[in-house]
């Protein structure tokens, strides 16, 4: 089937409500031809979802939280199932018909109904780095073993699945991961103890949920997608660098064993990469903005401040030991970060609540799924005694 008639690709929307949630939606407006939001999920918010089945029109929602969800009931148009609690993210997978399911809740709570979604069958658009983070061996595994996509949304991510194409995996040199280097790039290191939440919360280039927008801060957002690449690209974590670029117009690069680089450009809207996600293998016109190089200001690269932002080293140890470590240091960072944002902790107590819990932690070797949700459990108690 020619790129022109391929059908709309029914696709469930996790996290609907959030950033990266409503950018799909933005998508689907935009291709309603190659993309059609069949089913919507969100944590608490009820207004907003409700908003969102009403204008797409889709048969099944879920909300996790119970008081949301028995507003939520009273507001919605007859015939919309209405699934709840964390069992509902799950049978909205199972229950609604669909081609993919975009995974956009912040955190790990993806990952149940994304291996439930591979169970299906269905296609995965995964923009939760976290649930690749914890267990990626298992998505990566059923992924495979179901002969299902995963089709990264980070754009980064997104951007190396492009560079890859039509390459061969034994030729791939390094993978340059870019980053903006966050708010405070450029700030001494002896201001980072004094750094605000608001400070912190003011990104640069892009508008994101607050979590990775502190991760982005504190880099722990490039260390988790460190992990992240090891786990879609199936490279081992040497293979894998950073480079800083303030403007996020390149959003990662691979070089190749000829030292050949080969980049993904546009401008920083999450709508590029969702909309590649989705639409792939084929490529859709769309209102998104086009380049204008004449226009551009210089495009600039430097290299991270590893020791002043610790975050990139201990995610490339945990990442390179594998086993239960990725998770703990994943699920530290989580309590690490809420506890910032709800000012418990300074700004370097998030990298250093994460590397206490991870120099306690026992690896334990190919782990289980059970074992990797103990694991995380265990070093969400860990973070909280610690930063108590
Ligand atoms: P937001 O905080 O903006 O949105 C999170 C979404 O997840 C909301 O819809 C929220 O619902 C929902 N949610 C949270 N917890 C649960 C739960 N337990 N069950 C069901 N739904 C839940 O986050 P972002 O959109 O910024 O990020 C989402 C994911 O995408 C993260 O993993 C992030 O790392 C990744 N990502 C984000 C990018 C971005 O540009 N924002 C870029 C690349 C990756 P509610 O509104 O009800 O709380």
């Amino acid at each position: 089937m020619s790129a022109a008639n391929s059908p709309a690709k029914r696709v469930i929307l996790l996290g609907s409500t959030g950033s990266i949630g409503t950018s799909a939606l933005k998508v689907a407006r935009d291709i309603p031809e190659r993309m059609q939001i069949v089913g919507l999920a969100a944590n608490s918010s009820a207004d907003a979802l409700v908003q969102q089945a009403i204008e797409t029109g889709v048969k099944h929602v879920a909300l996790t939280d119970a008081a949301a969800a028995a507003k939520a009931r009273a507001q919605l148009p007859d015939g919309v199932a209405l699934h709840t609690g964390t069992q509902g993210l799950i049978d909205l997978v199972n229950e609604c018909e669909a081609d993919m399911v975009l995974v956009a809740i912040v955190g790990t709570a993806g990952l149940a109904p994304a291996l439930a979604a591979i169970e299906r069958g269905m296609h995965l658009a995964v923009a939760s780095k976290e649930i690749l983070v914890m267990a990626g061996e298992a998505v990566t595994e059923a992924a495979k073993r179901k002969n299902v996509n995963l089709l990264p949304v980070d754009s980064e991510h997104n951007a190396i699945f492009q560079c890859l194409e039509g390459h061969r995996h034994s030729e791939v040199r390094r993978i340059l991961l870019t980053a903006s280097g966050g708010p405070f790039r450029q700030l001494p290191a002896d201001q980072l103890p004094a750094v605000t939440v608001a400070q912190a919360l003011k990104h640069p280039t892009w508008t994101m949920g607050r979590k990775i927008t502190i991760d982005s801060a504190t880099l722990f957002n490039k260390g988790l997608e460190m992990i992240e690449a090891k786990w879609l690209f199936d490279v081992p974590m040497d293979k894998i660098e950073v480079v800083v670029h303030p403007q996020s117009i390149v959003h990662s690069m691979v070089e190749f064993a000829d030292n050949s680089v080969i980049a993904q450009l546009s401008h920083s809207d999450m709508c590029f990469p969702i909309q590649y996600a989705v639409t792939w293998p084929d490529r859709v016109p769309n209102n998104l903005k086009p380049l204008d190089f004449a226009k551009l200001a210089a495009l600039h690269f430097e290299a991270p401040r590893v020791d002043d932002f610790p975050a990139i080293n201990l995610a490339r140890h945990a990442g390179t030991i594998g086993g239960t470590l990725p998770a703990v240091l994943n699920a530290a960072n989580e309590v690490a970060v809420e506890d910032f944002l709800n000012g418990q902790l300074t700004f370097p107590g998030i990298w250093q609540t994460v590397e206490r819990v991870m120099t306690a932690h026992q690896v334990i070797a190919h782990p289980t799924l059970d074992a990797l949700i103990e694991a995380d459990a265990w070093a969400r108690r860990e973070a909280t005694t610690l930063s108590k």
